[in-house]
């Protein structure tokens, strides 16, 4: 069994004042700004860390574009020195094998960090918009404003990814942040904590480590915009502690992915993209296929391509292979083999608590009222849930909560059409599984159960940023402005309705 690695804890040198704003668990007083301030404020350990940030905020020193793309450029620099922590930190929590670390914690960063960096100042110059005759003289436009001070919480699957992405877009669009990494992912966390903090401005950006006590005294304070990644249930939670001060949030939330195959595709390919999307990170990931609905048939031919997949990627024996990682906790172990009791064992199946591994397992024959089709499995476990067709895979889909994606495999590309046409999700995709992913130029968030909101690419951005709608008219000319003050009349009403009037197109104007 490959040995864990162990996490060289390094102090960069001018790190010490910025790490300070880091507070341990239970500990928030270790922050001198925060802590120290606002206990004597409000009694709330972390008012005085926001409080902190606001008045940065206020003084307007995140606005400027060279700023922000100092910061971001400070983020690219942490990835890139820090990239052999990042992998060896994932591989301590998950054993993370390092090919799929790189791949989803470090260059899916960089490819958003690189589009933000390449189009920022194209995308916060102000939006000229079209104007009614009576403002034709006039600026209308909507500004890119940032919100002021944020705070986004990330889970442990991705641990960097998930906090990663959103600061891109917060910093992009001027916010200050403070930045709530899982404690569950606790290598991660304290690498994030001790290193990331040293790249930014710590007048700006904070990280605070927080267990589940201390993130719900966090979340009593006044954030302008909260970004939540993790369960629906915690995300009812946030909800409604944002509900208090009218906070906006974006909630990017889990659920079960359905994925449809046909009776009509290439069996091999469909099974090794479908293993390749359940296994990876052994099957904790948001968008990770959660169960298949294909027919009887279909469920025949797929168990040896899915057991020529596993056996292709991760050797005859799974256990061994460095490319297959471990479940993060005993508790979240405990909780995924529990639903190996499901349908009938196909493929794997084997456990062992010490290491916290599952083995990639199939389970066929998987009834709707199985246990693992009552929950989000987040683990390498793929039940199989046998339809007489399309008609029924669909009915079955939509008799169920809004997953975050759903994926259709068939070679007939009306049918991976039908699925997309009758359905609703978060995200799609035909053909294969998570690649969606991938495009910083797609959005990304769930809908209804699986979240709200959306982000990636510029979409980060504008999720960060407020739209302000903004006229700046010109102090003159009043003869134009005229015909809306009162004492009004029938002759005033039928100017101001021709210079504001919008018509329908196509409508006859005679009649
Ligand atoms: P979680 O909801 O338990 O925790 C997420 C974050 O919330 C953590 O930082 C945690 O400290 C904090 N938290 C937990 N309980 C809290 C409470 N009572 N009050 C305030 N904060 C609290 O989720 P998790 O176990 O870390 O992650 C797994 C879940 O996240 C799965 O449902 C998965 O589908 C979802 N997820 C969604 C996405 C997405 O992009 N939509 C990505 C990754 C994970």
């Amino acid at each position: 069994m490959q040995q864990p690695l162990q996490l060289p804890v390094q102090q960069p040198p001018g790190c010490a004042r910025s790490s300070l704003l880091s507070s341990s668990h239970g500990a928030a007083d270790a922050n001198p700004k925060g802590s120290a301030v606002c206990s004597s404020v409000s009694g709330n350990p972390y008012a005085g860390l926001v409080s902190h940030l606001r008045a940065a905020w206020l003084s307007g020193k995140t606005r400027p574009l060279e700023y922000r793309t100092a910061q971001l450029e400070a983020l690219g620099r942490f990835l890139e020195e820090k990239k052999q922590d990042i992998l060896e930190a994932t591989a301590l929590d998950m054993r993370k094998p390092s090919f799929e670390a790189y791949f989803s914690e470090i260059l899916l960063c960089k490819n958003e960090l690189n589009d933000t960096l390449n189009n920022l100042s194209h995308w916060m110059k102000d939006e000229h918009v079209d104007k009614n005759l009576v403002t034709q003289l006039d600026s209308a436009f909507i500004r890119k404003d940032p919100y002021g001070v944020v705070l986004i919480i990330a889970p442990w699957n991705y641990p960097i990814h998930l906090f990663f992405v959103p600061l891109i877009g917060a910093i992009a669009a001027g916010n200050c942040v403070v930045i709530k990494p899982s404690e569950i992912a606790k290598n991660t966390e304290k690498l994030v904590a001790e290193m990331l903090t040293c790249y930014l401005d710590s007048d700006c950006f904070a990280v605070v480590t927080a267990g589940v006590e201390e993130t719900t005294r966090l979340l009593e304070n006044k954030f302008d915009y909260i970004f939540f990644t993790g369960s629906p249930s915690v995300g009812r939670v946030v909800m409604s502690a944002a509900a208090k001060h009218l906070t906006p949030v974006t909630l990017e939330l889990g659920g079960k992915n359905p994925c449809y195959v046909s009776n009509t595709c290439d069996v091999q390919n469909v099974a090794r993209r479908l293993a390749w999307g359940r296994f990876f990170n052994a099957g904790q990931t948001c968008v990770a296929p959660d169960y298949v609905l294909c027919s009887v048939e279909m469920q025949e031919k797929l168990m040896p391509a899915l057991r020529e997949a596993i056996t292709e990627f991760y050797g005859p024996e799974p256990r061994n292979s460095p490319d297959f990682a471990r479940i993060v906790g005993d508790k979240q172990f405990q909780r995924v083999r529990a639903l190996l009791s499901s349908g009938r064992v196909a493929i794997g199946g084997q456990t062992d608590e010490k290491e916290r591994y599952v083995a990639p397992t199939v389970l066929a024959d998987v009834q709707p009222s199985d246990p693992a089709m009552q929950e989000e499995i987040f683990g390498p476990i793929l039940p199989i849930v046998v339809v007489a067709n399309m008609d029924e895979a669909i009915e079955f889909i939509n008799a169920r909560p809004r997953p975050l994606a759903i994926y259709a495999f068939s070679c007939d590309s009306k049918e991976v059409n039908q699925v997309l046409e009758r359905t609703s999700s978060g995200g799609f995709c035909g053909n294969d599984t998570l690649m969606h992913v991938t495009l910083t130029s797609l959005t990304f968030g769930g809908i209804g159960n699986s979240g709200l909101g959306k982000y990636h690419g510029k979409f980060t951005f504008d999720t960060f940023s407020h739209h302000r709608g903004c006229l700046h008219r010109n102090m003159g000319l009043e003869a134009i402005n005229s015909p809306r003050y009162p004492p009004y009349t029938q002759q005033k009403l039928g100017l101001m309705t021709a210079t504001v009037e919008i018509k329908r197109k196509g409508t006859c104007t005679l009649l």
